[in-house]
Formats: structure tokens, C-alpha cells, sequence
């Protein structure tokens, strides 16, 4: 039969426009977010919506640990969900308690409050400093600048960078910052107020910087001395990245004394659930019932379904090793990256972090690759160009934060996309 209407015109279906579409039309702008839309995942690869693949190298900022839709998670949350996903905090569970004995186990003796988020966590060691603190009247918080510790109104005052706490003023009142890996600046700031010094092991949104042994015996030393809590804010820089459990343990290995150290209270999250939403915070004895019954409290921290998941994480980077992966390949991708930083020194400044937390420094002068951004978010989406993931720390940091279970072919390719990257932007 003769066609008596013509046909439509072919119609260009771009679903990344449609989605972002949505997005601005619904969701509350706080994120600059780059214009991908992600599709699925499997292990270290993402695909966005047009089929375009990616290697992934910042893993959901230091979350997907196992990588994306690892089987191990997808079965426990089926199986865990078949039995019980939540009940509230007025009744035990066997999850619960064997999650927190699993962490007490892989830090020291103490005992763990369950959360949603890193934030939370941060928020409990908050109090935990105040109830520690109260009946002398010492409430205050010494933090670092350029810290990094969540979006709640009191982890927006700890955190040590203006950027967070502009229009939200006035500031929760009892945080002081002080910089980072300054003993003697720690010191000085201690006033007959202070009740305990939080820091991150390697500050993340900070630009990847670890604190250094002398720094962490120092401050242990000094807490001790000025009855002083000392918090670590793990959130980040936790959960076997450097190739330990926690980083303190692994920058103070082999360093006269650091086989003693423990601080008082640690703040995790990310890792710890592999994108189930699950932080936690650890206390040490003998603080670890400050926080007594009534003083703290959380509708879905600690469910059945998210430490199930959390002590299936922990069961996989045990039996596959994932600690030494990260620490032997994280070794590896440290050194090439700084072969790449000797030849384009005009592009990247310098290198640093541990095992699979490192960070990019690109140098300070570099014309921003993409007008109107910041030189990391131009150099990220050149990447994204050539098929690599990473997250942008500031103006000037690339960082990665992969998948513990990240193979050797893998960071050759992803060292190989950053070396092209850098290359191509020095000449
Ligand atoms: N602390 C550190 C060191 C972080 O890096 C983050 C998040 O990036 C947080 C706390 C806040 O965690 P969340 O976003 O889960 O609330």
C-alpha cells in the first residue's frame, strides 16, 4: 500500500539530556555534577546511558570496594532480605552483634555504635567528646584545616575549609582548626575548654594527605597528657585502602612505638557497606559506654540487611587478600604515576597517598582544560573523554580511590588513559 503520510523525521533520542532534564527539573542543585548519566556496572567498569564504557578508578569516592554489582553483595542482600531487613534498635539481632565484635577484633577493645552515613558517624563522636567533656565544662573540638568531616550543620563547623560553612552562618559554636601535621600548632590551640582533637589519618577532600607518624605519636602523646580525647575521622581513608584496616595502622608500621597506638574513637563509613549505606563509629575503652542508654539513638543504623552486607565485605577482602592487592597494586600505580609526573612535570606536580587512596597534584599553573572549570574538573573530564573515571579533590587533585579488587591490567590501562591525558595537555 502507498505510504499516504511521510515518515517523521528520525529523531536523535539522547536520554543523558532527558535524564539531566529530570534532574533539573526535580532535584535541589547542590551538586556540580559532570554530564554523565551511568547506566550499570560490573566489577571496575561503569557504562553510561549511550553505551559509552569506563574504567572506574574512583569507586563511588572510596565506597564501591568490592566494585560494582559484586555478586557477593547482590546474594547477601537477597538472602539477608528473605530473613529480616529491619528491626529497630529495641531488639537484638545476630548481624548487628557480630559486625560490631568483627570491627572490635580489627582495631582494639572497645565497642561500636551503628549509622547510615559518615556524617552520622562523625556526629556521634561529636558526642561522644561533649558527655566526655560535660561535667568539667570542656566542649571543644580541635580539628584540622583542610579537613574534610560531612554536611550536617556541627561536621560543617569541624571541617577546616570555608567553602562548606558559607550562608550557614552562624557556625556551631566549640570547633577550632588548627593545620595539619603541626604538632606544635596542636599544642598552642589547647585551651581549658578543649576535650579532644579529631583528625583524618590521610585527609580526603582535603587533596590526599597523610598525617605522619610523628604526627600521630605526638598527638596521641598529647591527648594523654591533657586528658584529651583523640578521634580519627576514618571515613575516607578506612577499611584495608592503604593495605591495613585503618591507615594510622598502616603509616605507623615498622615506626618505634606505633605498634601501641589506638586512638580513643574512629568515624567510619563508605567502604565499610560497598554502596549499602552503613557508617559506624568505635569507641575504646574505657569510654565505650559514655554514650549510655537514651544518649544516642538512629531509626536504620545497624540493620540486619546492612551489616550482613558489611560482614560480607569483610569476609571477601579477607579470603581474596584484597588488603595486600591494594597495597601491592596501589604501589605499583603510585610509582608510574610518578614516572608520568617526571616527564610532564609541566602537568603534574607531584603524587601522593597510600596503597589505593592517591592523589594527582596538578601543577598550579596548568590552563584549565575546559573553560570555566577548575583545572581537576577539566583534567577529570578529559578523562572521562578517554574512558577513565576518578574524582576531583579541590582545584587542583585527581584522586584515586578504586575498587580494592582493581587488577594489574587494569591500573596499566587506567596509568596508561592519565599518561595520554598528561601528554597531551604539556604539549
Ligand atoms: N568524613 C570524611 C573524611 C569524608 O571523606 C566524608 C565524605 O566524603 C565524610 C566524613 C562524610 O561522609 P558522608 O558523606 O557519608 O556523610
Amino acid at each position: 500500500m502507498k505510504e499516504v503520510v511521510p515518515a517523521p523525521p528520525a529523531i536523535v533520542h539522547n536520554e543523558t539530556a532527558e535524564i539531566q532534564a529530570l534532574f533539573t527539573r526535580n532535584v535541589i542543585p547542590t551538586y556540580g555534577r559532570f554530564n554523565i548519566a551511568l547506566s550499570h556496572g560490573s566489577g571496575s567498569r561503569l557504562w553510561d546511558v549511550t553505551g559509552k564504557r569506563y574504567l572506574d578508578l574512583g569507586g563511588g569516592i572510596a565506597v564501591c570496594v568490592l566494585g560494582h554489582a559484586p555478586a557477593a553483595i547482590t546474594e547477601t542482600l537477597v538472602e539477608q532480605s528473605r530473613k529480616l531487613v529491619h528491626v529497630s534498635n529495641y531488639y537484638y539481632h545476630a548481624p548487628q552483634g557480630l559486625l560490631a565484635g568483627a570491627l572490635v577484633e580489627l582495631i582494639g577493645p572497645g565497642k561500636c555504635f551503628f549509622t547510615n552515613s559518615g556524617v552520622e558517624a562523625n556526629e556521634g563522636l561529636f558526642k561522644l567528646a561533649r558527655k566526655f567533656g560535660h561535667d568539667e565544662g570542656r566542649f571543644e573540638i580541635i580539628t584540622a584545616t583542610n579537613s574534610f568531616h560531612g554536611r550536617t550543620l556541627a561536621a560543617i563547623a569541624a571541617t577546616g575549609q570555608d567553602k562548606v560553612k558559607k550562608g550557614f552562618e552562624p557556625a556551631v559554636p566549640g570547633f577550632r582548626h588548627i593545620p595539619y601535621n603541626d604538632l606544635a600548632a596542636a599544642r598552642a590551640a589547647i585551651s581549658p575548654a578543649t576535650v579532644a582533637i579529631l583528625i583524618e589519618g590521610i585527609q580526603g577532600e582535603g587533596g590526599v594527605s597523610p598525617a605522619t607518624p610523628e604526627y600521630l605519636l605526638g598527638l596521641r602523646q598529647l591527648c594523654d597528657e591533657k586528658k584529651l580525647l583523640l578521634l580519627l575521622d576514618a571515613v575516607q581513608c578506612g577499611h584495608f585502602r592503604t593495605g591495613r584496616f585503618q591507615s594510622f595502622q598502616r603509616i605507623l608500621e615498622g615506626v618505634p612505638g606505633g605498634e601501641h597506638f589506638l586512638p580513643d574513637a574512629i568515624s567510619m563509613a563508605k567502604s565499610l557497606g560497598g554502596g549499602f549505606p552503613i557508617g559506624a563509629f568505635w569507641v575504646r575503652q574505657p569510654y565505650a559506654d559514655l554514650l549510655g542508654p537514651g544518649s544516642h539513638g538512629t531509626t536504620f543504623g545497624g540493620s540486619p540487611l546492612g551489616c550482613a552486607v558489611a560482614l560480607k565485605i569483610l569476609e571477601v577482602i579477607r579470603a581474596e587478600k584484597l588488603a595486600d592487592n591494594a597495597r601491592e597494586i596501589g604501589a605499583w600505580l603510585q610509582s608510574g604515576l610518578e614516572d608520568v609526573a617526571r616527564k610532564y612535570p609541566t602537568v603534574i606536580q607531584s603524587v601522593r597517598g597510600l596503597g589505593f587512596m592517591l592523589g594527582i597534584e596538578l601543577a598550579a599553573n596548568l590552563t584549565p582544560p575546559e573553560e570555566g572549570k577548575s583545572i581537576a574538573a577539566g583534567f577529570a573530564n578529559l578523562l572521562h573523554a578517554a574512558g577513565l573515571m576518578t574524582i576531583p579533590a579541590g582545584t587542583h587533585i585527581i584522586r584515586l580511590l578504586p575498587a580494592l579488587n582493581l587488577r594489574r591490567d587494569e591500573a596499566e590501562e587506567g596509568l596508561r588513559i592519565i599518561e595520554t591525558v598528561a601528554a597531551r595537555l604539556a604539549a
